[in-house]
């Protein structure tokens, strides 16, 4: 295995791409390959982004009563969690969310809200109109994770007002995904981000782990984010909520999850591979392995409805691991911190 696991570092390295088999024989790696795994990934990882991290940071901008039934989401319409519900948020509000993002080292502040998705229409219009002040503050690059786009016009709609990265997530394999969600479909999710694509608008897309895949569905869905050629990719490892239907999922244990991260490195060489939900829950210790495993970007701050934890330690994190969080203005974040 430590040949095998050599031989697919020097192939990522080359910047040449793994197939679903050499993936499949990657994630069925155990014991201390594990550690051979991590280590080839850190040096791919070193390989494409040197000692640079990415921050971002989201917002609840509208929560709770989703039209969709997505069988981990606290927000759907269909389960019973007790999230607040929220109408879309003002500018002011979401223009003071995305200053303190800023100040807290993020370098883009995504806007997420909780429905089906865009169509033409009054909602459309308000949310491109805080897509164009948020552009115009300036406090961080503004990102955007607001469902599944009904036509392509809208996508370039929302290009013109500024918008730089959209996130949907493909959410997990195309095998897995009727297991996940029966309100909309797979499809639904590529169609959505060709649109942006074709709009000049770059993709942020990734999954959620731990939600009853097996090792060939962890794969499969990197195999679909190569094919879509994506530029971030969230790597989210389920936080069981109550009263979702997958409350009594048990939680992926930390080497599992610093295996997915390394995997995905190496599949995915070159893209910005982000961590976000359920790694302080997850991997508790283990937190700074997420980038000896590959990782160059993670999510600071709370996430959409539960908490995470102080910027200010992930900061201390990454200057701990000689890692640079760059800032948006460009610069180090630990500099953009001095200076203010
Ligand atoms: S579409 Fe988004 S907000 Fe709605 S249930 Fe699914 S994951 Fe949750």
């Amino acid at each position: 295995m430590r040949d095998f696991i050599r031989r697919m570092e020097e192939k990522a390295i080359a910047g040449e791409r793994l197939t679903y088999e050499e993936g499949c024989r990657l994630i069925s790696a155990s014991g201390p390959d594990i550690l051979d795994l991590i280590a080839s990934a850190n040096r791919v990882r070193h390989h494409y982004w040197g000692d640079q991290v990415n921050l971002c940071s989201i917002v609840n901008a509208k929560s709770g009563n989703c039209s969709e039934n997505c069988n981990f989401c606290s927000q759907s319409a269909y389960h019973d969690t007790g999230v607040p519900t929220y109408p879309l948020m003002d500018a002011p509000g979401l223009l003071k969310a995305a200053q303190e993002a800023g100040s807290n080292g993020a370098g883009a502040f995504g806007i997420v809200v909780a429905w089906w998705g865009l169509r033409e229409g009054r909602e459309l219009e308000a949310i491109l109109q805080r897509i164009r002040e948020l552009v115009a503050a300036g406090h961080t690059r503004t990102d955007a994770s607001l469902g599944i786009i009904a036509d392509r016009k809208i996508a370039f709609k929302l290009r013109e007002a500024g918008l730089a990265y959209y996130n949907h997530n493909l959410e997990t394999a195309q095998s897995h995904f009727p297991k996940i969600c029966t309100t909309h479909t797979y499809d639904d999710r590529v169609r959505t981000i060709q649109y942006c694509k074709e709009a000049g608008i770059r993709i942020c897309s990734g999954g959620i782990f731990g939600m009853g895949e097996v090792l060939e569905q962890r794969v499969e869905l990197a195999v679909a984010l190569q094919e879509l050629d994506v530029d971030v990719v969230p790597l989210n490892f389920l936080h069981a909520i109550k009263g979702t239907p997958f409350e009594e999922i048990p939680p992926l244990r930390p080497m599992e999850i610093l295996k997915i991260i390394a995997v995905y490195r190496l599949m995915l060489p070159s893209k910005d591979i982000m961590t976000a939900g359920g790694r302080e829950v997850h991997l508790r210790d283990l937190q700074s392995w997420m980038f000896a495993a590959g990782a160059s970007h993670t999510l600071i701050g709370n996430y959409l409805t539960t908490s995470g934890r102080k910027p200010e330690d992930d900061l201390k994190m990454i200057e701990d691991l000689n890692l640079r969080a760059v800032a948006y203005c460009g610069g180090t974040v630990q500099e953009a911190v001095e200076e203010r």
